[in-house]
């Protein structure tokens, strides 16, 4: 399942992204072109407006609350089901797929610390950012725990 976003649901993105799902966010309105054009993807939007043109072209979509990511969050899983294991397969940023790399070709980019204690390492080739699991992680299962309580 991939997703086609509203602008403002860039803080949901990031997590779709967390979990492995492939998100695009659309950063002008909605119309009916690009409706056309990603009409095989999921769109994920708060606009009643949108919903309509998105209904009447047979798109699958989902109308989300405007204000709070839990509850969009929330709405989501329960709705489409999704698996909320962190994957962190996905570049957070930009949604390219991340390559494993080993730490010792891009010593000169870790910090000394980070190099010492962490041995995995994920890169995105796409905005060259480089990712490392250590206590990201359970910062962010403490969050996505916080999010989709009841
Ligand atoms: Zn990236």
């Amino acid at each position: 399942m991939e997703f086609f976003l509203e602008a403002s649901l860039k803080g949901l993105s990031k997590w779709l992204r967390f979990f492995g799902y492939k998100t695009e966010i659309c950063e002008d309105k909605i119309d009916k072109e690009k409706i056309l054009k990603y009409k095989d993807k999921t769109f994920l939007i708060t606009s009643p407006n949108t919903a309509k043109l998105l209904q009447k072209a047979g798109v699958r979509y989902l109308l989300l609350p405007r204000e709070s990511l839990k509850a969009q969050l929330t709405l989501l899983i329960h709705k489409l089901d999704l698996t909320t294991e962190l994957r962190l397969n996905l570049c957070s940023i930009c949604g390219g797929e991340l390559i494993p790399v080993k730490k010792e070709d891009f010593k000169d980019f870790i910090p000394p610390r980070v190099y010492q204690f962490y041995d995995e390492f994920n890169y995105c080739p796409k905005c060259k950012k480089l990712y490392w699991q250590g206590d990201h992680i359970k910062r962010l299962e403490k969050r996505l725990k916080n999010l989709i309580k009841k």
